[in-house]
């Protein structure tokens, strides 16, 4: 069967500018698409395309959003399947199937987008319950078959929309918070790394938790034990709260919001180490000066920031923060101490970081060794062709008088 035959309408690439696809990357730029023989204008955003190349080889399908500058993103490069239900169905339970031989209980990212076959799609399980983002028009468009999908594959009590993300507006989506089947509870659970967290789904960052995070931890929390920790940025505990379950002396928590160190000082107290953890509220650049003021010095510091460049413009300043933000965290550390510092901006590469943060400790006449790089976990899958998939850098440096 010929796409040009069915109803969906087709997409002709200019010249050479199917390599990339053909390489494994999903995505067709506006300025790819021979728009005077296939006018793209002429389509409604998150409606499905065939894409073919200027020989009017099939390639595949995709939707397509004509006012974004993404103005493709495929899905199948199956000509018997085209985007359907079924489709979805068989993209999650692919999706879900690694999840499952990966933990052992259900509380991961479920589907990460480009790399598990469904672009503009984020899933995150809390156990029964979904949170799902849909980043797209085309995904948008897709909303009742892919709700009804992941009932069939996930059997969820409840599926929250959480379209609130500044990338929605990109794409002329509005930005809401939805519930869109069932039900979800005002507080929901989950375990990571044998503790316990109760977290906002409706009013949390992002999702709710970040599972990106959740291998570096595992990988991390021997090196705590016994340490006075600062966990800057927070968030309701992931670090701080497994720091002092797994046996550190000390941990200080700071973060900007409120709510958030609330449900810390829960999380805490959930799993019996409340003693042991204690929070600052304030903006964590002024709270390491302070700290740095009063002389007090922590063993392991962990800087875990919001992502400082967001867009390509942010570069200079994003930075310039993050070399500020890691020198100023540097020099809480006792002497011989370990800061362990990520960034989740996808246009600042791992050794670009590094490189800012090796210009810190010169500075402060510090003499560094990278001891562990991690990355996100599995569940945030990375496709070898779509750079876009990486963005998570965490690395664990010693920090040394200088040698
Ligand atoms: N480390 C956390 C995730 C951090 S999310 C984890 O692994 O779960 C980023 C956090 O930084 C948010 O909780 C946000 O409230 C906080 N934040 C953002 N800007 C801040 C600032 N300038 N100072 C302190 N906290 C800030």
């Amino acid at each position: 069967m010929s796409p040009l035959e069915t109803d969906i309408p087709a997409l002709l690439l200019k010249k050479n500018q199917d390599k990339r696809l053909r390489s494994g990357h999903c995505w067709i730029f506006s300025n790819e698409i021979d728009s005077e023989k296939t006018p793209i204008k002429a389509l409604q955003p998150g409606e499905q395309v065939a894409v073919l190349d200027e020989k009017e080889l099939f390639i595949g399908f995709g939707y397509v959003n004509p006012q974004s500058l993404i103005a493709v993103r495929l899905l199948s490069r199956d000509q018997s399947h085209p985007i359907s239900e079924s489709l979805l169905v068989h993209r999650l339970n692919i999706a879900l199937s690694l999840r499952q031989r990966l933990y052992a209980e259900p509380y991961y990212r479920a589907v990460y987008g480009e790399a598990d076959g469904l672009p503009g799609l984020v899933v995150d399980r809390y156990g029964d319950y979904l949170v799902a983002q849909l980043g797209t028009a085309g995904m948008e468009a897709l909303r009742q078959p892919l709700l009804n999908a992941l009932d069939k594959v996930f059997k969820p009590r409840g599926v929250l929309l959480r379209n609130d993300s500044a990338a929605r507006e990109l794409e002329g989506l509005p930005r809401q918070v939805e519930l869109a089947a069932g039900e979800i509870p005002e507080q929901v659970e989950l375990s990571e790394g044998g503790c316990r967290f109760r977290v906002s789904l409706h009013e949390g960052q992002k999702t709710g938790w970040f599972f990106d995070q959740a291998a570096n931890r595992d990988r991390l929390m021997p090196l705590l034990r016994e340490r006075r920790v600062l966990d800057l940025f927070s968030y309701v505990g992931g670090w701080g709260v497994r720091a002092a379950q797994a046996g550190a002396s000390a941990v200080t928590c700071v973060d900007s919001s409120e709510s958030a160190l609330t449900q810390l000082l829960e999380n805490a107290q959930l799993n019996g180490v409340e003693q042991r953890v204690d929070s600052l509220r304030g903006d964590a650049f002024e709270i390491l000066r302070q700290l740095k003021e009063s002389k007090q010095r922590f063993d392991v510091v962990l800087v875990d920031p919001p992502a400082f460049i967001k867009r390509r413009k942010d570069q200079k300043q994003g930075e310039l923060a993050y070399r500020r933000i890691n020198q100023a965290a540097m020099q809480l550390l006792s002497r011989d101490g370990l800061l362990i510092s990520s960034s989740c901006s996808h246009h600042l590469s791992g050794e670009r970081l590094l490189g800012l943060i090796n210009q810190a400790g010169r500075h402060l006449d510090r003499s560094l060794q990278l001891l562990i790089s991690g990355a996100q976990g599995p569940d945030h899958p990375i496709h070898p062709a779509i750079p876009e998939t990486a963005y998570l850098k965490n690395f664990s440096l010693r920090v040394l008088p200088r040698f």
